[in-house]
């Protein structure tokens, strides 16, 4: 028999990698949002057409990219953030797998504009399928444009498996506000077929909390803050009375990313024991930071889940802030829930 094993060319293992990465419209615009907070941006605006299915363009303010890093950025497993697997020990940035941009190239057409602070003339570059059109010198402003459009337009089967406009522009909210959350130092923008939806100026996490999820929020806030030997943990907890039956409002940020941990939402929860009406979820916006060393992150693609060295610990002192903040603010049960 005849040899049959072939490698697979790099444009069809892009678009089979892009199955890992990009799921639909709100993928892109995680990944393109934490590139924009990972090049040093101290500004960002999404702006988004048909719930992503037409565009996302991601603006922001940072390093840019020189011309050559620009061709480079959209080849698989090209990164600037790690140089050895060791790296992946001591993280201090969102990406590091170095396959967003060339999977997002993969299933549509993308347009960047970009810019270093030292280049004179910016580039524009554009790839349809992994493939490249055209790279020519262009004026921009110092920073990085990004605009991704038409998604899995060469992939019929995925695009009609996309959700309604409403689902995925729901989507799409909820990575834009974990990461302007994650990052409250940055300015955000967030403007839907010419809706401006949200404009979040650089600020402190209280005011960007509010600016998020609306003016009243201010009056439910509780601040929690730890200071141990090996985490610091601050946020803020809302109220018992203003606990809601859905999810939706639990945000937990470990070194500034957004992470789901059922164990860590359990010990929040058992601090609030006694004093929440019969299954009624408590929010919270709590941001830890703990030595890079002692996370592990590299366990999805998608990155919102978490491994920590010590989680027993994590849980006792994140439990016992709580309660203490509970009370401190002498949040004592109501008499009566039903009121
Ligand atoms: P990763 O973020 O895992 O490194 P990506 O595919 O998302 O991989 O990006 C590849 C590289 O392209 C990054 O490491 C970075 O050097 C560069 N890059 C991507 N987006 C930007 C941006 N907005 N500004 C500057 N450089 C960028
Ligand atoms: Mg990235």
């Amino acid at each position: 028999m005849s040899d049959i094993i072939q490698l697979l060319p790099d444009h069809v293992a892009n678009q089979i990698a892009a199955g890992e990465v990009v799921q639909r419209p709100a993928s892109v615009v995680k990944e393109l949002l934490e590139n924009a907070v990972d090049a040093g941006a101290t500004q960002v605006n999404l702006v988004v057409k048909d719930a992503g299915k037409s565009l996302v363009q991601v603006v922001d303010n940072g390093l840019g990219m020189s011309m050559t890093d620009a061709r480079l950025a959209f080849e698989r497993h090209a990164t600037s953030k790690i140089k050895s697997a060791e790296d992946l020990f001591d993280l201090h940035t969102k990406g590091f797998r170095g396959e967003a941009l060339a999977s997002i190239a993969a299933v549509a057409q993308v347009q960047v504009k970009t810019k270093t602070e030292s280049a004179e003339v910016g580039t524009e570059l554009c790839i349809e399928g992994s493939e490249v059109k055209s790279q020519t010198p262009c004026v921009t402003k110092k920073g990085t444009s990004i605009a991704v459009k038409n998604l899995f337009y060469n992939i019929p089967a995925r695009r009609n498996f996309l959700k309604s406009n409403a689902v995925e522009q729901r989507h799409i909210i909820d990575e834009f506000q974990r990461v302007a959350l994650a990052h409250p130092n940055i300015g955000f923008s967030y403007v839907h077929n010419a809706n401006e939806l949200f404009q979040l100026p650089a600020t402190k996490a209280r005011q960007r909390i509010v600016g998020i999820m609306g003016a009243k929020t201010n009056e439910k806030l509780v601040p929690v803050e730890e200071q141990t030997d090996f985490i610091h943990l601050k946020g803020f907890i809302a109220k018992p009375e203003y606990a809601k039956k859905t999810r939706g409002e639990q945000f937990f940020f470990v070194n500034n990313r957004f992470i789901k941990s059922s164990y860590l939402h359990h010990a929040v929860s058992s601090a609030f024991e006694g004093l929440l009406r019969d299954k009624s979820i408590p929010s919270y916006f709590l941001y830890l930071d703990v030595d890079p060393k002692t996370v592990d992150i590299n366990i999805h693609p998608t990155k919102t889940e978490i491994k920590f060295e010590d989680e027993h610990s994590i849980y006792a002192i994140l439990k016992s802030a709580i309660k203490h903040s509970l009370g401190q603010f002498q949040i004592t049960p109501a008499l009566d829930f039903n009121k």
